[in-house]
């Protein structure tokens, strides 16, 4: 209701001089402070104030409004005889739900010095009070004193006082209040059952969640979806989607929570295919995606480019009316920049009727990631002017596309900024960024500085991001330093001892490369598998490198052999910089060794009508070798093909990438 419909639906119960029945109406539906006061002010003038009715009527008014110290004034004035235990469980209560714990004890002992006890109400009140407003600690102290003082906590009060013992991980209290709970008899309550599996899963005990449940002689919608939370929380998704499929089969009336919960399960986990498609099961079984749903369900979309769901989900939330959801817009502008669509995530982020700072830095981190910098830098300037103030994320959107585009000196600026001006702490990220800045300026000297200056041990990505620069630089002996430190951070990480050796590769330093080589093999190296994703007619396909399991493998090999001759015939040679890359790779069958972005273009060559565009998503960084590959595949085939790997975005047209091969 807005505003001004309120203030007629309001007036029209008020007649003046006020009357002693129509009053107590008035203020229930009183729809501001102020007017409440001047209620107040004009039942005092006609005499009723002291009206049992209309004071009472007051009172609860205020303490609507938050108005507590009108409300304690005005229970002040009443007369002894009406200051009942109602009228102080209701201060209690409302101190407890403002956060203020103190208040609300202060006002129990003051009850009883006026002699009134403080009854069953008047507990229940403060414990479900002092757990709502987040102080959960309180909650339980206070549910221990009810106790003392013999009061039994009914299956309400366990299940706040549960509730409120899961937001603070104490599970002893909670096994306490388990056991009582059983000696209360009401440990099969629903409302109980629900709130013992929500603490144990806040609590990390999954055992005891499952147990919980299956102890439980009635089950209910509200105890599946706490048991799907829970298992969610503790990254048990296989169990959760076990137990999920489990209930529908026994024909469990699951609702949109509950698909919410396990599409949110599954994109939490990093299993965005699974959500992607529950999410079309949801709809397929008549189950209504809510405002809560479609943010929940749009980072999968985003990971996996899925750009054909991503558009179905936002004409959805047209049709729904859920499209102005700060939300809904936020989730939208990040899965259009990840799936590519830059221009449209920009449109979205327009039409937007508020913005929060998860908003600013979806639209920020997005020209980052498409390399847009002077966007990226132009946005967070408006970010400010908007009153916006930016948080860590905003920093790392804002260093990072720096980073990309090459602007040192605006990088350099800003991060100097973050803690002179906007009080801000910069974190590992941000100098990761930094490193990255000047290492690929060529200041590497000025790089290796910063990182000596950091007033936290530097990560094994900044010493990385300083490896990578010196390889494009050539430095061998700052080189030589990172590479010593990431030995000792990441001793099983690959990628490493790649690049080492093929900065002495390019220097013909041999013996180097020999001695990297004997350490590999050494140590038990793991290697991240490469996985590559594209949408094909609303069809999302996964790709490993390695992995012969496509079913259009054969055609895939065959459109790739040819693609190679094709390079090699046109003068296009694999960059040999690249060399070892694949050191172990290449001992095994040529093409099952190819990276699993290339198995994602030929998939996509073959599906597809010819000038099709094609949109690649990959798990890890894209090499050389396949940046060169795109740049001849998108000249050769007339296509225009967009890579997204952990870094950035890369659009290959005509033979040449967006980033201009500075990346
Ligand atoms: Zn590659
Ligand atoms: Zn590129």
């Amino acid at each position: 209701m807005t505003r001004s419909t309120s203030l007629v639906h309001f007036l029209r119960h008020v007649s003046f001089p006020p009357d002693p029945h129509l009053l107590p109406t008035a203020l229930k539906s009183c729809p501001a402070l102020p007017l409440a006061r001047a209620l107040h002010a004009a039942s005092v003038t006609a005499g009723l104030a002291r009206d049992p009715f209309v004071a009472s009527s007051l009172l609860h008014t205020y303490l609507r409004f938050g108005a507590t110290d009108d409300a304690r004034a005005m229970f002040d004035r009443m007369p002894r005889e009406q200051r009942t235990v109602v009228g102080w469980s209701a201060l209690v209560a409302a101190h407890a739900a403002r956060g203020d714990a103190e208040g609300a004890w202060r006002i129990l002992m003051q009850m009883r010095g006026a002699g009134v006890e403080p009854n069953v109400i008047t507990w229940n009140g403060l414990v479900s009070g002092l757990n709502r407003s987040g102080h959960a600690r309180d909650a339980v102290v206070a549910l221990a004193r009810m106790h003392g003082e013999g009061f039994s906590p009914d299956s309400t009060g366990v299940s706040c006082a549960l509730s409120a013992v899961g937001d603070v991980r104490e599970v002893s209290v909670g096994e306490q209040l388990h056991g009582y709970a059983v000696k209360a008899g009401c440990r099969l309550d629903a409302c109980v059952v629900t709130a013992l599996i929500d603490m144990y899963g806040k609590c990390g005990r999954d055992d005891e969640i499952v147990q919980v449940f299956d102890e439980s002689s009635h089950i209910d919608v509200a105890s599946c979806n706490a048991l799907l939370a829970g298992l969610s929380r503790n990254t048990q998704v296989s169990e959760a989607l076990r137990l999920f499929r489990e209930f529908a089969d026994r024909g469990i009336e699951l609702n949109v929570v509950s698909w919410t919960s396990i599409v949110a399960c599954c994109v939490q986990n990093g299993r965005d295919l699974e959500a992607v498609e529950l999410f079309r099961e949801m709809q397929a079984q008549g189950i209504e995606p809510n405002s809560v749903t479609i943010p929940c369900v749009l980072p999968a979309f985003a990971n996996v480019a899925a750009l054909m769901h991503g558009r179905s989900a936002h004409c959805f939330s047209l049709r729904k009316g859920i499209f102005h959801d700060i939300y809904v817009g936020s989730a939208l502008v990040d899965m259009y920049a990840k799936c590519g669509r830059v221009r449209d995530a920009r449109t979205i982020f327009d039409a937007m009727p508020s913005r929060n700072v998860v908003s600013w830095n979806a639209m920020i981190g997005g020209y980052a990631m498409h390399g847009e910098a002077a966007n990226a830098v132009q946005l967070f300037c408006s970010m400010q002017k908007c009153k916006q103030k930016p948080d860590i994320v905003t920093f790392t959107c804002v260093l990072a596309a720096c980073s990309q585009a090459g602007l040192t000196e605006e990088g350099r600026r800003y991060f100097n900024e973050m803690q002179l001006v906007h009080g801000i702490s910069q974190r590992m990220e941000h100098y990761a960024c930094m490193v990255t800045l000047l290492g690929r300026a060529g200041k590497l000297d000025e790089a290796y500085d910063l990182i000596s200056e950091m007033p936290f041990e530097p990560d094994g990505c900044i010493w990385g991001s300083l490896l990578g620069s010196c390889r494009v630089h050539g430095n061998v002996d700052l080189a030589e330093v990172a590479a010593e430190k990431l030995f000792c951070l990441e001793p099983e990480n690959a990628g490493n001892y790649v690049l080492i050796s093929n900065i002495y590769a390019s220097k013909k330093m041999w013996h180097g490369v020999n001695r990297v080589r004997e350490m590999m093999k050494n140590v038990g190296l793991k290697k991240e598998k490469g996985c590559s994703w594209i949408e094909i007619k609303n069809k999302v396909h996964m790709l490993l490198a390695g992995d012969d399991s496509h079913p259009m493998m054969t055609a895939i090999t065959e459109k790739l052999k040819h693609l190679t001759i094709e390079m090699k015939r046109l003068g296009f040679a694999p960059s040999t910089d690249f060399v070892l890359h694949d050191v172990e790779e290449q001992e095994k069958d040529h093409i099952l060794a190819v990276h699993s972005e290339k198995l994602a273009v030929a998939l996509g060559l073959i599906s597809t009508s010819p000038g099709t565009p094609l949109r690649v998503i990959k798990n890890l960084r894209i090499c050389g070798d396949c940046h060169e590959a795109m740049k001849f595949i998108s000249y050769f085939e007339e296509r225009e093909i967009s890579v997204r790997d952990t870094n950035r975005f890369h659009h290959f047209r005509d033979g040449k990438c967006s980033c201009g091969d500075y990346w």
